[in-house]
């Protein structure tokens, strides 16, 4: 058995790691279950060019080393492996990494989320050869290039406006009639004359090689195929939280998001949770990171009433 931790944190992303932060600085005894992907979502962009006190932006790979190394700077204590299974029937809390334990008298869960991928198999091996989950982090390489945008909600019309500030010509492709997004993203889309509309299609296949050099599309309903030549496929179709570990003990919403009961705690009194698999609506490393800010603080202030 291991020893016994003031606070377990798991999930290393800008959530994960100011959870850490905070709780180490704040004198607690924390261990960091980090998992294979250290840094999350952000160590697969390229330049962040809006987390505040950049001025000419910051790798997204090399802010997130700082803010692991801030963090061991004040004691954390990192394990970088999945976590495998959780108990927090009773405390202090268990989580497990294969065959070892670790016990922690409070947790903080910032396990974020994953962008829902199409599932093909050219999507996979064309993904950052043309195929991207972030128009944000990416668009800037398709100056002059003709791309897809798929989806339709506000990420979708969104980022097919944003990716005409680059690319010659945006393709919004949605698998209905109807868009999900708001009635003012989708005009400013239709006003839009760099973006083309194409409704009741789905992507059958991404094409290419070794980069993307077009799309396959089936009409939903005529059944008939078409191919449209382009560059980039940008892929808008929501996220997934990454909360499967948790299903049968947190509180969730119905896209299975963990709700906070108590400021950022769960229907567990002394687990809480953090940034992007709480968040569906913002989902942005500095709102993350301020999540993560709140729950350490709170699971101090918690720990503190319990000693
Ligand atoms: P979303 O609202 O869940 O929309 C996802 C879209 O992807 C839907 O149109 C859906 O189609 C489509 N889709 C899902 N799975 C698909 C698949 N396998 N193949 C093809 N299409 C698929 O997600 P979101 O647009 O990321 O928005 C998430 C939340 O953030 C929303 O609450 C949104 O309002 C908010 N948001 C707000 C702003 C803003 O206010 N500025 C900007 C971005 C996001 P169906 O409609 O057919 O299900």
């Amino acid at each position: 058995m291991s020893d016994l931790y003031d606070v377990l944190v798991i999930g290393a992303g800008p959530a994960g790691y100011t959870a850490a932060l905070y709780a180490s600085r704040g004198n607690l005894k924390v261990l960091c279950l980090e998992g294979w992907q250290p840094g999350g979502q952000l160590t697969t962009t390229t330049v962040i060019e809006n987390f505040p006190g950049f001025r000419d932006g910051k790798d997204g790979k090399e802010l997130m080393k700082e803010m692991r190394d801030q963090a061991a700077r004040f004691g954390t204590d990192y394990i970088t492996a999945n976590v495998s299974k959780v108990d927090f029937s009773a405390r202090p809390f268990k989580v497990w990494v294969g065959d070892a334990v670790y016990q922690g008298r409070s947790v903080i869960i910032a396990t974020g989320a994953k962008s829902r991928m199409l599932g093909l198999e050219s999507e996979a091996r064309l993904f950052s050869k043309g195929v991207s989950t972030c128009a944000t982090c990416d668009g800037f390489f398709f100056k002059n290039k003709v791309v897809a945008l798929l989806g339709g909600g506000d990420s979708a019309m969104e980022e097919a406006g944003f990716m005409t500030k680059y690319a010659s010509k945006v393709y919004l492709i949605h698998r209905r009639s109807e868009f999900r997004a708001s009635k003012i993203m989708q005009d400013r889309v239709k006003d839009n004359e760099k973006i083309e509309i194409l409704t009741n299609k789905t992507v059958e296949e991404i094409l290419g090689e070794s980069v993307v050099s077009g799309i396959r599309l089936k009409d939903t309903q005529t059944g008939a195929l078409s191919t449209l030549e382009l560059q980039g496929v940008f892929l808008a179709i929501g996220h997934i939280p990454s909360t499967q570990l948790f299903e049968a003990v947190i509180e969730m919403d119905a896209d299975q998001y963990i709700l906070h009961k108590n400021h950022t705690m769960t229907n567990i009194e002394g687990v809480f949770a953090a940034g992007d698999c709480v968040d569906h609506r913002y989902r942005q490393a500095i709102t993350a990171a301020a999540d993560g800010c709140r729950a350490a603080m709170d699971a101090e202030k918690w720990l503190e009433a319990q000693a």
